[in-house]
């Protein structure tokens, strides 16, 4: 189970089934020490959502039945630029901006080349944080070598997604990709992140899954940054 999980989507979203309370009381049953609530950018079709949820998320305490509540966001890529669906003033309020292509929002599929420019144009931008589910392309086909490349060049941190290592999302080259991801977080001496990008509380922290992978995709535990909490901090500015 991971200590540290800021991947998390409450009935904030539209498309999830938990209270941010019922989180924090699974979060204390699982001895964890902090999760991210992190819902997706208000551009998603369907988001229950706006700049304004983002805006007030600083009034939440710091700290809830002993769990550290960090703000985050999951943002939506837009367009061809880059840009993404949250303003400067929310991404200066957060503790961490997560973002990548998703469907239902304003951007559409413009084929491989694009979609990695998109992609790479994000990620060169400063903004963010965390590259979600960069290995999975089913979607957007994305060049993975190049953005694994650009986001370790840039500090951008690049993440193991336990919804997308289940059996439901996996594609014919999940674990390829994910190997490729790893030797290049290994080869620029990065670490990669652990989301569970939880749709409900039973999803929480559980990385059942990645045990079972871990050899395949040449991933050793010394290389998932939520394992130093310090660094992690570290990486994302904050105390
Ligand atoms: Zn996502
Ligand atoms: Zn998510």
């Amino acid at each position: 189970m991971l200590k540290y999980d800021l991947h998390i989507h409450t009935v904030a979203s539209g498309h999830a089934h938990n209270t941010l309370l019922e989180y924090i009381n699974q979060a204390k049953g699982l001895k964890m020490k902090a999760i991210g609530i992190s819902e997706h950018g208000p551009s998603m079709d369907g988001a229950a959502i706006n700049e304004v949820y983002f805006r007030v998320l600083d009034r939440l305490p710091e700290i809830v039945h002993g769990i550290r509540i960090l703000r985050g966001i999951e943002a939506n890529i837009i367009d061809a630029k880059g840009s993404i669906d949250i303003s400067e003033k929310i991404i200066g309020k957060l503790d961490y901006i997560m973002a990548s292509l998703h469907s239902g929002t304003p951007y559409k599929e413009r084929g491989k080349k694009m979609n990695t420019e998109a992609t790479i144009k994000a990620i060169r931008s400063g903004k963010i944080d965390i590259l979600t589910h960069p290995f999975f392309t089913k979607d957007f086909p994305m060049d993975v070598e190049k953005i694994f490349k650009e986001a370790c060049l840039h500090n951008v941190m690049l993440e193991i997604n336990l919804s997308y290592v289940k059996e439901r999302k996996i594609q014919p080259d999940t674990f390829e990709n994910l190997k490729k991801m790893i030797s290049t977080v290994k080869k620029y001496k990065k670490k990669v992140i652990v989301g569970s990008d939880a749709h409900n509380i039973w999803e929480l922290a559980d990385d059942s899954g990645l045990e079972k992978i871990m050899d395949k995709i040449g991933l050793k535990e010394n290389m998932i940054i939520n394992n130093y909490p310090k660094e992690l901090f570290a990486q994302l500015e904050i105390e």
